[in-house]
């Protein structure tokens, strides 16, 4: 079976796979978890905040939602504002203020905002279009002086691979910085994906805070926020915001992401990546046009995604045009074939090192008998 449905971690070389778990093991016979900083927290929080352009202090939590709930805490406890601005389609976690028009699970289960959610909890979470600075403009216009910071997946993975056009993540800091926001860049899905120091480091952008989650985790339930110190003071017991967690940075999660984020360090293992990636996407949407199917794709280095439509997507609108029953019948084609796809279009799609060129040749070759039959 050849899966590119591995959000949680990147998956390596069985040899290091090996590693990881020896290490784990080793970790193990001295405690599972403390409920208090442990050494290798620190280890794992100094090897953030070397790679990670704004990150100069972190807090370990245990999952992406944490993060962003600890960050949207911060972003409102340090500019003493309350609205948020997310955009259509972007997923951050399943903490109530964020479930306004979500993608990821919400978007494919084609779900409302989720009954449960009260009224109150997002009423201070605006919306607008992924890749429409006038929209933010408008926002930032009509709730003057309101808006905390914005949020946003610097490239959207959770309603199919959008990225952001050209101009889109330069406007939208420059507009934080003039409306007195901060700047969230979501990379619990880019982190350490994109590049070694995020989608931040990719596009040469720097946002005031970050999350984290997934791969720094190594396979095992793992989250962070960090951002400029000055901000980052503001959490307890530093500063007066409170968040905490029992198992944040347990001994097992700090293990497994250490040994993650060594082997990335590796040389060529962008490189890598970036040319597997586009030899499958570039495959597989060759041959949907050659089936007859309108297609389009897109990937930046371990991410990719494809739509059946024309295109361009630049939104979840956009994505929304998409064939979504011939996704399901291309799904379970692959799936047949002994290749799983994460299984909703609404998903972005991963390659890791444990991939080898055979397997996207394999890949290929699937699709093309698959995308001739559905
Ligand atoms: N943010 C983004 C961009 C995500 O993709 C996800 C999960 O898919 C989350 C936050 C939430 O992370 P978790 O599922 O670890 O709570």
């Amino acid at each position: 079976m050849v899966v590119f449905q591995i959000l949680q971690w990147i998956t390596f070389e069985a040899i290091i796979y090996l590693q990881v778990l020896a290490a784990l093991a080793e970790t193990m016979k001295k405690g599972t978890s403390f409920g208090a900083p442990c050494l290798l927290e620190n280890v794992l929080a100094e090897m953030v905040i070397s790679a990670v352009p704004s990150i100069e202090m972190v807090r370990m939590v245990n999952s992406g939602t944490e993060a962003c709930m600890g960050v949207l805490r911060l972003a409102r406890a340090f500019t003493g504002k309350e609205r948020i601005i997310k955009f259509e389609g972007c997923y951050h976690g399943h903490a109530d203020p964020f479930l306004v028009k979500a993608g990821s699970g919400v978007a494919t289960l084609g779900l409302p905002d989720s009954p449960g959610v009260p009224k109150g909890a997002t009423y201070e979470t605006l919306t607008a279009p992924f890749n429409d600075i006038s929209a933010v403009e408008n926002l930032f216009e009509t709730n003057k002086g309101e808006i905390a910071g914005i949020i946003l997946e610097p490239v959207v993975g959770n309603s199919g691979f959008i990225a952001p056009k050209p101009e889109f993540l330069n406007a939208i800091r420059k507009i934080t910085k003039e409306n007195g926001a901060l700047l969230i860049f979501d990379e619990v899905m880019t982190g350490f994906r994109l590049s070694y120091g995020g989608a931040q480091e990719y596009f040469g952008i720097t946002p005031d805070l970050s999350t984290l989650g997934k791969v720094i985790g190594g396979g095992l339930p793992v989250g962070a926020y960090g951002g400029r110190k000055e901000i980052m003071e503001m959490v307890a017991p530093a500063g007066p915001m409170y968040q905490a967690g029992t198992l944040s940075g347990n001994p097992l999660a700090m293990t497994a992401g250490i040994h993650t984020l060594k082997r990335l360090q590796k040389p060529g293992t962008y490189e890598y990546l970036d040319k597997i990636t586009g030899e499958l996407v570039r495959g597989i949407v060759d041959a949907g046009k050659k089936a007859g199917h309108a297609m389009c794709g897109g990937y930046i280095r371990g991410m990719f995604g494809f739509f059946f439509t024309e295109g361009p997507v630049y939104n979840f609108e956009d994505a929304k045009k998409s064939d979504t029953a011939k996704f399901a019948r291309f799904y379970r084609g692959m799936l047949e074939e002994g290749v799983y796809f994460a299984p909703s279009q609404f998903e972005a799609g991963f390659t890791s090192l444990a991939h080898t060129p055979e397997d996207i040749q394999k890949t290929i070759a699937a699709a093309e008998k698959v995308l001739q039959q559905i």
